[in-house]
């Protein structure tokens, strides 16, 4: 039988729950998760629609959407964030902070070409993001040894990115 985890919004008015295992799990770079979050990344586990289930407070989920590909949800009384639906790609990322009795094994970083905090784990760096999810598929090395004059910043410049 698959496991069960719990998660809630910062107040607890909101409590959801996955089942299983996540789709994928990693972190993200892109300027849209950085100003939605307030944070320089964003840890994420993305979960197909079934496996999650919100199991309290529904009516205190709110949601907001700049673009078709993420509507993201928050909690309506403290502002805590809960997940993101992607209905284009049919995934929905719940926060790893919000469900912190699942252990968060990232396999992959994505969107590294918006990165503002480089991170040395070893694991791959998505440019943007993997082919399968209409990205690039590119990774990017972990550092950049001549990026000291922000010459990465230029170089990407111009350069194609999906927002989210
Ligand atoms: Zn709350
Ligand atoms: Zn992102």
């Amino acid at each position: 039988m698959s496991q069960t985890y719990e998660g809630n919004c910062f107040c607890g008015a909101v409590e959801l729950t996955v089942t299983g295992e996540p789709v994928a799990a990693g972190f993200c770079h892109c300027s849209s998760c950085r100003s939605w979050a307030a944070a320089p990344v964003n840890a994420f586990t993305l979960w197909k629609p079934e496996a999650v289930k919100i199991t309290k407070g529904e009516g205190n989920v709110g949601v907001y959407h700049k673009t078709e590909r993420s509507y993201r949800k928050f909690c309506k009384i403290c502002g805590g964030h809960l997940l993101t639906d992607h209905p284009l790609w049919g995934l929905v990322d719940v926060y790893a902070a919000t469900i912190p009795t699942y252990r968060h094994e990232p396999k992959l970083h994505v969107n590294y070409q918006e990165t503002v905090l480089r991170i040395k784990d070893g694991l791959p760096k998505m440019r943007d993001m993997p082919k399968e999810m209409g990205g690039s598929g590119e990774t990017l090395p972990e550092e950049d040894p001549v990026d000291t004059a922000g010459r990465a910043a230029l170089r990407n410049r111009g350069r194609a990115k999906v927002e989210a």
